[in-house]
């Protein structure tokens, strides 16, 4: 057991963030579709909730959203809540549609700088209200997470998803089922912590920013990103026409294994005069795991040479939110393409030199 760790007498105060998705639906009785349960009425269908001995307050979108409809408005709602709460609650657990929950934990992760509590994500494949569902154990070991102290510090300061029985970094997760309770994963980054008979956290691996600095929230993202996923036989009108979005400011390049590319002269010449143009290309591998290097075969030498920038291990979800981030800060090309060799909030793995 960890020393002085918050026991549930002591009572922390969780605030409770429904923003839409499975976990909070139930089956109407006369029409058998899935509607949203009203979560200002948590206790009446969570008893359970009761015995965790926390204060928890909740807040709900309104309407709540299936997560393929969340986007920067909505990103920006969970950052107003949290920092117009931020001094008011221990912790705060957002419950959420898996759909894209990596990416918002992955935005989160950027706008909230300087986090010092536990914002913990969590969902599930079943409603709350069946009885196999997965949504309880979750959501009550979120909370737990969430709640959790030592010698008066969070254990866990950082925007994280739990999620069957793992709480990963959210900025390095990916969804990996659409069926298994066991949904998310970090390739690239160990969990932070695994739920079995007690709450194993793992120290070594959880950031923690030095001294008492205030939250700085950001609201500011551009999304004038697009996604490239290439493909064996992918045609230059598609390339061409991508790069050519009056707007575009950057562009997350998914490539094959390491970071490689076909070699075609005229898919190097796009990418050069997209570049050129200054529209920053971060090259990301399509592979679930492992990392980006581009001196490693010829086929990748080619895009470092043509002024792409290298992703690391960094999950797509993250590059393009990081992408928006850096972008919404109002920096200049070179600016983003400093910080997307940084890591800002241990969303990638730099190479030791
Ligand atoms: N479509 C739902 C959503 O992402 C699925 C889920 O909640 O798991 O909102």
């Amino acid at each position: 057991m960890q020393p002085n760790t918050k026991f549930p007498s002591e009572k922390a105060s969780i605030l409770l963030i429904y923003t839409g998705g499975t976990i909070g639906m139930r089956e109407n009785p006369e029409t058998s579709a899935l509607e949203s349960i009203d979560f200002s009425h948590l206790h009446d269908n969570l008893p359970e909730l009761q015995k965790l001995g926390h204060k928890i307050s909740t807040y709900q979108f309104n309407p709540p959203l299936d997560s393929s409809d969340i986007g920067l408005a909505g990103w920006q709602e969970l950052v107003r809540i949290i920092s117009t709460e931020y001094e008011r609650f221990d912790g705060f657990v957002i419950l959420h549609g898996t759909d894209t929950m990596s990416f918002t934990a992955s935005a989160l992760s950027f706008m909230l700088e300087n986090l010092g509590k536990p914002v913990i994500f969590t969902g599930s494949q079943l409603p709350i209200s069946v009885l196999r569902t997965d949504g309880k154990e979750n959501l009550i070991t979120a909370i737990e997470i969430a709640a959790a102290s030592e010698n008066g510090l969070p254990l866990v300061p950082e925007v994280c998803i739990f999620f069957e029985n793992a709480l990963l970094r959210g900025n390095r997760t990916r969804k990996i089922s659409a069926n298994n309770f066991s949904a998310f994963r970090s390739f690239n980054y160990p969990p932070l912590a695994s739920a079995g008979v007690h709450i194993r956290y793992e120290q070594q691996y959880i950031n923690r920013i030095p001294g008492h600095l205030p939250l700085r929230p950001h609201y500011s993202m551009d999304n004038n990103i697009a996604i490239l996923k290439l493909f064996p036989g992918i045609t230059m009108n598609v390339v061409e026409h991508i790069l050519n979005i009056p707007e575009l400011k950057g562009m997350v390049l998914e490539t094959f294994g390491s970071g490689n590319a076909p070699r075609a002269a005229t898919f190097l010449r796009l990418i050069k005069e997209a570049i050129e143009k200054g529209i920053v290309i971060v090259n990301v591998t399509q592979c679930l795991g492992g990392s980006v290097e581009m001196q490693r075969y010829e086929t990748g030498r080619e895009l470092l040479e043509t002024g792409v920038v290298s992703g690391y291990d960094i999950t797509a979800e993250s590059a393009v939110v990081k992408l928006m981030y850096l972008f919404g800060q109002g920096m200049s090309v070179a600016e983003v393409k400093e910080n997307l060799n940084r890591s800002l909030v241990g969303e990638i793995s730099l190479p030791s030199i």
